[in-house]
C-alpha cells in the first residue's frame, strides 16, 4: 500500500457478543463496522492482511472456563489474537509507513495500536503470513513445546496429536530434522494421514477417526515412545501414557477435544500408569519461551530455506467468513495454520 493511502472513516471488526454454551455458533459473533480512530502521538494505523485463528481463543470465549490462561474476552470489543498488516499511518519514529509489521489487534480491519505493540515482521522471501504460523505462535510452540518442554533427544520416538494441524505439522518435521528415530503422527482424515506420511515425511500416521487410539498407536509404534506431544487430550493422552517408555515425557501443550465440553471430562484413566513410569508430564505456555525466539527463527528460516521444512495454510478469504474459519478448527476444516485473508 502506498503512503498515500487514505483509510476509510469506517472498517469492520468481529465482536464477541455472547459467551458460549459448548460449541461456539456464528450468533456468538457479530461483524460490525466501527469508526477507524485518528492516530495519535506515539501511535501507528494498521491496516491488516491476515488474522489468526487459533483453539485457544475457545478458552478466552468464557468467563469461568478453566481453560482460560489470558483474561477473558470482554463482550462486544473486537476479538483479540495475533494479526499481521501494513502500516498506513504512523505518528511514531520507530515505524514507518509502508513496515509490515506482527500485533494482537485482531479480527479486524484496521488497528490503532501504541507503536510499542507493533514488531517490525522482515523476513526476506518469506510470506507475511508465516508469521502467524510456522515463523510465528505456532512454530514456536512446536519448537518450545519439543526442545525445550519435552527435552528432545536424538533417537527419542516422538507421537504428535493433531498432527497436520500448524502445530502438530511443525512438531514432527522439527523431531525428524532432530534425529527421531521414529515420527508418529495422528489426523482426522485419510487425506492429512497421506500428507503426514508423503509429504512431511512422518514414520506412521493413523486417522483416530478409524477406531481406538490406543490400538492404532501400538501398531504404529510397537517398540513404544519417549515423548508425546498433545494438542488433543483425552483418548489420545490416555493412549500415549500406555505406550510411552519409563522415564517418558509429554508436552501437555492443547486439549482440543475437550474444548467445548460443558461437563469436566474423566481425567485420563489410566494416570496411575504414570506412578509405575515415572512419566513427566509437562504443562506449557508458549508466552513462557519468548527468550527462544531468535534462536527458534534462525534456526526454522535455515530449515525452510534449505526446503527441509515445509507448512500448509488454510487461508480462508474475507473477513465476513473469520469466524466460520473459527469455527472449522473445531471440524477439522484446515490443513497447518488457518488463517483469514482480508482483501484490501
Ligand atoms: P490446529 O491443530 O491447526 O487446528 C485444530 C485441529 O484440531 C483441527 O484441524 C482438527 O484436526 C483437530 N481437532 C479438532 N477437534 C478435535 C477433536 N475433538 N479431537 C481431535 N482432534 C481435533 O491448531 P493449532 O493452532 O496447531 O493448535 C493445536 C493445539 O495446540 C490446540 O489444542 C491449541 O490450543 C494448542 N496450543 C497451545 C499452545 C500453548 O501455548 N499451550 C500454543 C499453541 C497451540 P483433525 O482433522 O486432525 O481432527
Amino acid at each position: 500500500m502506498s503512503p498515500s493511502f487514505t483509510p476509510p472513516a469506517t472498517g469492520r471488526e468481529w465482536h464477541l457478543v455472547a459467551r458460549p454454551h459448548g460449541r461456539p455458533r456464528p450468533d456468538d459473533f457479530a461483524l460490525r463496522e466501527v469508526p477507524v480512530p485518528a492516530v495519535g502521538p506515539g501511535q501507528v494505523l494498521i491496516r491488516n492482511h491476515f488474522f489468526s485463528v487459533d483453539p485457544y481463543m475457545r478458552g478466552r470465549m468464557g468467563d469461568t472456563n478453566s481453560y482460560v490462561y489470558f483474561p477473558p474476552m470482554a463482550l462486544g470489543e473486537a476479538m483479540g489474537g495475533a494479526a499481521v498488516g501494513e502500516v498506513i499511518a504512523c505518528a511514531d519514529p520507530a515505524l514507518a509507513v509502508g513496515d509490515l509489521v506482527l500485533h494482537f489487534g485482531g479480527w479486524r480491519e484496521y488497528a490503532v495500536l501504541p507503536a510499542t505493540e507493533a514488531t517490525r515482521v522482515d523476513t526476506p522471501g518469506i510470506p507475511l503470513s508465516a508469521h502467524l504460523g510456522v515463523l510465528g505462535m505456532t512454530g514456536l510452540s512446536a519448537y518450545a513445546g519439543l526442545f525445550e518442554v519435552a527435552d528432545f533427544r536424538p533417537g527419542d520416538a516422538v507421537f504428535v496429536s493433531g498432527a497436520a494441524g500448524a502445530v502438530g505439522s511443525q512438531v514432527g518435521q522439527m523431531a525428524r530434522l532432530a534425529g527421531a528415530s521414529r515420527v508418529i503422527g495422528s489426523a482426522g482424515t485419510p487425506e492429512k494421514v497421506k500428507y503426514l506420511v508423503e509429504e512431511l515425511g512422518f514414520d506412521a500416521a493413523f486417522n483416530y477417526k478409524d477406531g481406538p487410539v490406543l490400538e492404532q498407536l501400538r501398531a504404529a509404534a510397537p517398540h513404544g515412545i519417549d515423548v508425546y506431544f498433545d494438542t488433543v487430550g483425552g483418548d489420545h493422552l490416555e493412549a500415549a501414557i500406555d505406550v510411552l517408555h519409563e522415564h517418558g515425557r509429554v508436552t501437555l501443550c492443547g486439549a482440543i477435544a475437550q474444548y467445548n465440553d460443558v461437563e469436566p471430562p474423566p481425567g485420563p484413566r489410566n494416570l496411575p500408569v504414570a506412578i509405575g513410569k515415572r512419566l513427566h508430564l509437562h504443562g506449557m505456555l508458549v508466552l513462557d519461551h519468548e527468550k527462544l525466539r531468535p534462536r527458534f527463527t534462525t534456526e526454522v528460516a535455515g530449515w525452510i530455506a534449505a526446503g527441509e521444512l515445509t507448512w500448509r495454510e488454510t487461508v480462508v478469504d474475507g473477513i465476513e467468513h473469520g469466524v466460520d474459519a473459527f469455527l472449522g478448527l473445531f471440524r477439522g476444516d484446515n490443513t497447518g495454520k488457518m488463517i483469514v485473508a482480508l482483501r484490501p
